[in-house]
């Protein structure tokens, strides 16, 4: 029989039933108290001490609790753990209502709506995400809840809407049923929280925001999020802007692990931002450039004529050195006007927010006058689209005081002279300010105490204070005792009453009408919501673009040379990231050239030789060039990338558990099925993680397979020496190696990209390097010595394509296949001399056969050769 609760409980009971998987904060007084599960856990996660609300033993409640002024760490804590926390407040002053006092969910915070935007944060969106099904595939909505952008797509498949999801780093996916479990695990993997939202509202913000979309899946997948922010924000949602459809095949497609994999947002090895492209860029002014700068930079473009604009912009600002220093200088001075658009919305704003307003709108008229000055077609539409909104900033200018307090509520926020019931209110405050120091010097006198003094607390209101000493001196009949404290006694008189209650409500009525003139403003801001984010935005763009000049300018970036006929070449390219780090003197320019005719760049040399950052280098130029920003070489002539795959390094996919070698061959895959002939691959040492005949018959499959059928510009490093005679097979492969010299048994590392194989792999020297033991050594250089004299391995001679996709010219065929002669194809013996006997030879290479590389079928095969040459 469930035990009898009291009323308070009971309440609890109810509001907690609408919100089971949020922690209820509920208040109670001074606290924010949680029950139950919620306590236990709640206190665990946030290190609280759990007490108990039932005194009776065999009922106890767990309850703890936090301070409602210290609310907003706890709550931060809780939701970047990912969860979900409903503020429960009270709707009555509990010392005037009898009984239980209403109480009401006033919010829900949730990861994806949560509005803590200090440090870090203020540089980066916060994404909430709604996904549903589609016919085919998955639409997908999201919006920034402090910014307002709301933007909407359709994928085709669920890898597709996961890559997206966490490209956008989202932290809350809405849905409304059950998704795919596998889905919903790989969620759950990424400690990305999934909500349900029931049901799909049909109001007028609905309707609004959707309005220029002509997709119903889109629609409805909007109306979706709109739909669960309604029903777990409470508040306005004015600033919200209306969807934005956008389709992924308008940017260039990089899958999230590629992008991990460069080290476009973050660091391999830190996780932090320090040593990765965003950071290297990021030169903005403000915290919403520096937000769009990440979004560029996420989605590069394929536009030709887009991409043009924004080098367009960048040259100008680059050529013009002191118009953008001037620039740089006013945008410094420009908050995060996005950010108060959203506080103007929710009402959340204060007098402070508006100053910070108005002072940036304030800088929109000279940035005008600079790009005018500027005086090229360039800017032109970005000049006439930046709209100062002077009516906003004059009537904050007038209405609201120059250094207001953080309270909109205690007064002292409203201009004097921006209205005259406000004036005489502060006139009679003054006034009586000026009498108190009047009645204080009379009293002094009349007394004869000389430190006499008239205060004001808020609990007693004014008051005369006297210390003990003197207290004997004061006259009986006026002299009411108010309070005592240890060295002093303090008074009332009925003139000081009388005053204070002048002086008391003019303040009262002050503060009240200051308030009501505050909310106005508010409300006028409010109406231009609109302007607001449309400025936001284009100064953004600006912000960008100045960064990119000065970028270009530190660090000797040029303007690309963009073709759509798939020619590739870099002069003196560069590493920019890795460059900063060495110093402009130590890092070796190298170029890459890869003509029309030109697919795969086969790349060896020795370990730790600079293949990998090569390669990267080449993917970090595409990125940049596409994302409009100039590119670190001496001059690049640079075909539009479709999309970016890379394999490199060897790091474990530790989140969702596969091992390296499992990565390695998914994300080569996944190349080797999306790429097209206008892709870029990175092949960093594919094969490495397998047994050397297994690694190299595939690591020579996949070049095959790209040369034969996909077509894309591929860098591929291989440490397989053996892969470099393919040169003369497939004649849209050259080798290149980075070189290395030996000094006096030492290798030296000289970065240098050069055509032609390499002629040794220096594995022992780099182990050299490393400081491993000199006997050790030796016994490699032995044991290596010893390897070469009995074996020598050879690729698989080319498989012949019955029809090759891109035309192979023909060429003499290469003298490595050479199983006429009765060698075994994968390796190769040396030469025996002709006067070996049949069966020695065979004898020979029975003994040396691998039969563990070997398929029964090839056995077989061999076998048979055998028969058919005794014969
Ligand atoms: P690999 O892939 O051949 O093992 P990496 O590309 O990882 O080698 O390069 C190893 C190190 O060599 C890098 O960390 C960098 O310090 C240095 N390096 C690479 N390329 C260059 C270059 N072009 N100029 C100067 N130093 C370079």
């Amino acid at each position: 029989m469930a035990k009898k609760q009291t009323p308070m409980m009971e309440q609890y009971q109810r509001v907690k039933d609408q919100y089971p998987d949020a922690f209820l904060f509920y208040r109670l007084g001074d606290f924010y108290e949680m029950f139950n599960d919620d306590a236990v856990k709640g206190a665990q996660l946030l290190e609280l001490t759990l007490t108990s609300r039932s005194k009776s033993k065999d009922n106890p409640i767990p309850m703890c609790g936090v301070p409602h002024r210290a609310v907003d760490n706890y709550i931060d804590i809780l939701i970047d753990k990912g969860y979900k926390v409903a503020i429960c407040e009270q709707m009555e002053d509990p010392k005037t209502t009898k009984g239980m006092v209403k109480r009401e969910v006033t919010r829900l915070v949730t990861p994806g709506t949560t509005m803590d935007l200090s440090g870090e944060a203020a540089k980066q969106n916060n994404y909430l995400t709604a996904l549903s099904k589609g016919d085919s595939g998955y639409n997908l909505a999201y919006t920034d809840l402090s910014t307002g952008e709301l933007k909407v797509t359709s994928v085709d498949s669920e890898a597709g809407a996961l890559n997206e999801l966490i490209n956008l780093q989202t932290r809350e996916v809405v849905t409304e049923e059950e998704v795919a479990p596998s889905l919903d695990k790989a969620l759950t993997q990424r400690n990305i929280l999934r909500s349900v939202q029931l049901q799909v509202l049909n109001q007028a913000e609905v309707a609004y925001l959707t309005q220029d979309l002509t997709n119903q899946g889109q629609q409805r997948v909007v109306a979706l999020l709109v739909s669960y922010l309604l029903t777990t924000q409470k508040r306005s949602l004015a600033h919200l802007q209306r969807a934005v459809a956008y389709q992924l095949s308008s940017f260039m497609k990089i899958d999230h692990r590629s992008k991990v994999n460069l080290e476009l947002m973050t660091n391999l090895r830190s996780g932090k931002r320090q040593g990765t492209l965003a950071w290297l860029l990021d030169e903005t002014k403000t915290a919403m450039g520096s937000r769009l700068l990440k979004q560029w930079l996420d989605r590069p473009l394929l536009d030709q004529d887009k991409i043009e604009r924004r080098y367009d912009r960048v040259q100008e600002l680059l050529d013009h050195y002191f118009e953008r220093q001037n620039l740089q200088e006013e945008l410094i001075k420009v908050y995060d006007l996005e950010r108060l658009a959203g506080r103007v919305a929710y009402g959340s704003i204060n007098g402070r927010d508006l100053i910070q307003l108005k002072t940036s709108l304030q800088q929109v008229p000279k940035i005008k006058y600079i790009l005018q000055t500027l005086d090229v077609p360039a800017f032109d539409g970005l000049e006439q689209a930046l709209d100062p909104m002077e009516d906003v900033a004059t009537l904050i200018d007038r209405a609201i005081a120059p250094e207001p307090p953080i309270s909109v509520t205690d007064g002292g926020v409203i201009n004097d002279g921006y209205n005259h019931q406000l004036d005489e209110y502060r006139n009679a405050m003054q006034n009586g300010k000026h009498w108190i120091a009047q009645l204080q010097e009379k009293e002094r006198q009349e007394t004869g105490i000389n430190n006499l003094k008239i205060g004001y607390n808020h609990v007693f209101g004014y008051y005369i204070e006297v210390t003990k000493a003197n207290v004997a001196k004061l006259p009986a009949d006026r002299y009411e005792r108010k309070q005592t404290l240890v060295n002093a006694e303090r008074f009332a008189t009925p003139e000081l009453k009388e005053k204070e209650t002048l002086i008391l409500g003019a303040q009262d009525k002050s503060t009240a009408l200051e308030y009501e003139l505050f909310v106005k403003v508010r409300e006028a801001v409010k109406e231009q919501i609109d302007r607001l984010q449309k400025l936001a935005a284009n100064l953004a763009g600006l912000d960008v673009l100045q960064a990119f000049a000065k970028v270009a300018e530190d660090y000797h970036f040029v303007r690309p040379e963009l073709n759509h006929d798939h020619r590739l070449k870099i002069e003196k390219g560069r590493h920019p990231v890795v460059e900063k780090f060495m110093g402009h003197q130590e890092y070796v320019p190298n170029d890459v050239l890869m003509g029309d005719q030109t697919s795969i760049l086969l790349i060896t040399g020795p370990n730790m030789s600079g293949k990998s950052t090569y390669m990267r280098q080449l993917a970090l130029t595409a990125v940049m060039a596409q994302m409009g920003c100039f590119v670190p070489a001496q001059r690049a002539q640079l075909p539009i990338f479709d999309q970016i795959f890379t394999r490199i390094g060897a790091a474990d996919d530790l989140v969702s558990g596969e091992s390296t070698f499992m990565v390695e061959m998914m994300e080569a895959n996944n190349a080797l099925q999306n790429a097209t002939k206008d892709s870029l691959i990175l092949f960093d040492e594919i094969g490495r993680g397998t047994a050397t005949y297994d690694g190299m018959a595939l690591a020579q499959a996949i070049i095959e397979f790209v040369h034969n059928r996909v077509g894309a510009k591929t860098l591929f490093s291989t440490h397989y020496h053996e892969l470099t005679a393919l040169d003369a097979e497939l004649d849209q492969l050259k080798n290149v190696h980075v070189g290395a010299t030996e000094e006096n048994g030492e290798l030296v590392f000289l970065h240098k990209v050069t055509p032609g194989p390499a002629d040794k792999s220096y594995g022992i020297h780099v182990a050299k390097l490393a400081g491993m033991p000199h006997p050790l050594l030796k016994r490699a250089n032995q044991i290596l010595t010893d390897l070469e004299g009995q074996a020598e391995v050879k690729p698989k001679p080319v498989s012949q394509e019955k029809k090759p996709v891109i035309p192979v010219k023909e060429k003499e065929p290469a003298p490595l296949l050479q199983e006429d002669n009765g060698q075994l194809e994968l390796f190769a013996t040396k030469p025996q001399g002709n006067q070996s006997s049949k069966a020695d030879k065979i004898a020979h290479q029975v003994k040396n056969l691998d039969l563990m590389s070997m398929t029964p079928m090839d056995v077989m095969n061999q076998v048979f050769k055998w028969q058919q040459s005794l014969k």
